[in-house]
């Protein structure tokens, strides 16, 4: 049914609404969050820890006493950075590399049911000498 002139609007966006995306966008920017730089931080292995937030120490109370002290840190080892393992290294430096290059789809080569796709691979030997062919006999 074509839209008749002077019909009054129903559904669709409602005018002043950001889009989802846009809105995404703006909360990270605010945040001075940005999920690539933490992907390339989990893929360096220099994501900061999360307990010492990178001070490398942790204060520590031992027994009852009040009195605390300062140690290295016991979940990064006083590097200030997280375990990451290398699989989660892997998997955030795929993850960046899909902005990198366009993905390639996989071909499949087939025929029909009644002509499918014949493969041929042919071996001939040529003599060689050093390494090479000898003249006059070069592998086609
Ligand atoms: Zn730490």
């Amino acid at each position: 049914m074509p839209f008749a002139k002077g019909r009054k609007k129903t559904g669709g966006k409602t005018k002043g609404v950001k889009p989802v995306i846009q809105s995404v966008r703006e909360f990270l920017a605010e945040r001075g969050s940005n999920p690539f730089e933490t992907l390339d931080d989990i893929r360096r292995g220099e994501l900061t820890c999360n307990v010492c937030r990178g001070k490398k120490k942790t204060r520590y109370q031992p027994g009852q006493g009040d009195k605390t002290f300062e140690r290295t840190c016991q979940s990064c080892y006083g590097s200030g950075f997280e375990r990451i393992n290398p699989a989660d290294r892997a998997r955030a430096a795929g993850e960046l590399a899909k902005y990198c290059q366009p993905q390639l789809k996989a071909i499949e080569v087939s025929g029909n049911q009644d002509r499918p796709v014949l493969a041929e691979i042919r071996v001939r030997f040529v003599e060689a000498k050093d390494g090479k062919p000898v003249s006059g006999d070069t592998p086609s």
